[in-house]
């Protein structure tokens, strides 16, 4: 019997175990992929906002901002990626300007740190590739960028290592209610139970609160976004997140630098009725381009690597629902967990431990807690003579997989292996950026699953790309292996 059972291994419920781990308390996570982090947490726009958008009094806005500052503990903790890129609110037209001047005294009310006005000839001093016709902007200095899918794998490994439990491939199909906890069943009839179960399932939120509950208080309306994504190469090209005036739908089109150098043009905002459907449409990309270059004048589209799209957790109640069950005790609810839900994660996680559940109430704090993980730094950050070192130990670093971001063979093989290995193409991409760069994959693919295959026993066409039951290769051909 586990004490606290959290649905869902994205952002919020990986931070939420690390949270929780913290006290003397039997923790699990749970999630139907292969991997943590695979839904929306895998495909956004990576923003650490400052919080000047949300409506004031929300926990929106309360927890954006909260979880903007706590982003820099994460990073000294966790030795996540975090870049103080700033961020400029664009507008082009003077009957936009009293938008943006609300923005202004909104994010005041907030308490985003210093959002100040600027005319356009200092923005563009300050950020030269601003468009032509941009009027004035709203400065908001203490906007960041990370990296998402890493924040979900540290904040999962640091959980681990204060003694949490995780089960992957676990798709929760029943849950009932039992006279101590809760009784849960996965697709393939494996049973757990556990006295509190916290409900972070994103898109599928309402899914699962429907097993619980008769009448669930929200809908979710998932919401599709799509993206451009640029080669490192235009590292520098904006120096900040540019954002339009947000419209009826969200914060628009954006030009957002990343952590590694790339830089992601997007996204859309579209709902559809399917809670996972990622395609890309011409239609929507079309949009974008528009839409970007109303911010940025001469974007180099001709440094486009890939296109990709995410789901929003968008729901009818509109804020983030944190709340108990009110028809079952012991059930909650961590649902509607859209934008900016990566930047709030931090505070989610605080507000869940110590409002939601009190934890603090039912289970002592553990002595021994250690909120510090130890980062394996990549072979290509090292110096000369540390990287002469470590191929002295292991010859495989000295062999180049993936040229793009000069991954080592040494490094796959550890990335399989652990601490939170995994053994898909996009889990070591998540992990070791094998793949993440111009070629997308295609020089190193190949060489990749053939470690996969000799780490784990598998043949190659029995290795995932991403979720399960996606293999790249179908069958051997009279080549062989
Ligand atoms: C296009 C887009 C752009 C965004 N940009 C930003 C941004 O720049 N800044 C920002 O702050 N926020 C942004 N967000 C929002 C942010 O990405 C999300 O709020 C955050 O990732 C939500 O994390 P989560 O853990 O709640 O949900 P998810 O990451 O979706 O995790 C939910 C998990 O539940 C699991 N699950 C579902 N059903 C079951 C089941 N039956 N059994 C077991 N497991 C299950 C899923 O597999 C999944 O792993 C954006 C979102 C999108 C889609």
């Amino acid at each position: 019997m586990y004490d606290y059972l959290i649905i869902g291994a994205g952002i919020s419920g990986t931070l939420i175990a690390r949270e929780l781990s913290r006290f003397e308390a039997r923790i699990i996570v749970v999630d139907k992929e292969n991997d943590v982090g695979n839904h929306a947490t895998l495909a956004n726009s990576a923003i650490v906002h400052s919080g000047h958008d949300p409506v004031p009094g929300t926990l929106k806005a309360k927890l954006a901002v909260q979880g903007n500052r706590l982003y820099h503990v994460l990073q000294k903790e966790l030795d996540i990626p975090l870049r103080k890129t700033g961020a400029f609110l664009l507008v082009q037209h003077q009957e936009e300007i009293p938008g943006l001047e609300r923005l202004h005294r909104r994010a005041l009310a907030n308490g985003v740190e210093t959002p100040a006005l600027l005319d356009a000839q200092t923005a563009k001093a300050r950020e030269p590739m601003i468009q032509e016709g941009t009027l004035a902007a709203l400065d908001l200095p203490s906007t960041m960028v990370t990296y998402p899918w890493e924040v979900a794998i540290a904040a999962m490994e640091n959980a681990m290592k204060n003694g949490a439990s995780l089960r992957l491939n676990y798709e929760v199909k029943a849950i009932t209610k039992m006279e101590d906890g809760f009784l849960l069943e996965s697709t393939e009839g494996s049973r757990l139970r556990s006295k509190v179960v916290i409900n972070a399932a994103g898109t599928f939120a309402d899914r699962i609160a429907a097993m619980v509950e008769r009448d669930v208080p929200y809908r979710i309306t998932p919401r599709r976004g799509e993206y451009y994504v640029l080669d490192k190469a235009v590292d520098g090209f904006v120096k900040r997140v540019l954002y339009p005036l947000p419209g009826k739908n969200g914060k628009g089109v954006l030009v957002v630098p990343q952590v590694h150098g790339n830089i992601l043009l997007g996204p859309t905002s579209d709902y559809q009725d399917d809670k996972e459907n990622v395609a890309n449409h011409a239609a929507d990309i079309e949009k974008i381009r528009r839409d970007a270059d109303k911010l940025a004048k001469d974007i180099p589209y001709d440094k486009t690597i890939r296109t990709f799209a995410g789901v929003r957790a968008s729901s009818t109640y509109e804020d983030f629902y944190i709340e108990p069950s009110k028809e079952v005790p012991g059930f909650y609810h961590v649902a509607g967990i859209d934008s900016p839900g990566l930047t709030a994660a931090p505070a989610i996680a605080k507000y869940v431990a110590d409002t939601l559940l009190d934890i603090g109430k039912h289970y002592p704090r553990k002595s021994d807690f250690d909120p510090f993980r130890t980062k394996t730094r990549a072979f290509r950050s090292l110096s000369d003579e540390e990287q002469r070192l470590k191929i002295a130990e292991n010859p495989r670093y000295a062999r180049i997989v993936c040229k793009c971001e000069r991954v080592t063979a040494a490094e796959v093989v550890e990335a399989i292996k652990g601490p939170l290995g995994n053994d898909t193409l996009k889990g070591l991409k998540k992990r070791i950026r094998a793949g993440s760069g111009l070629c997308q994959g295609g020089y190193c693919e190949s060489e990749v699953l053939s470690l996969i295959s000799e780490v784990t026993g598998k043949r190659p066409d029995e290795i995932d790309y991403y979720r399960k039951n996606t293999p790249i290769l179908k069958q051997e051909t009279k080549v062989g292996r």
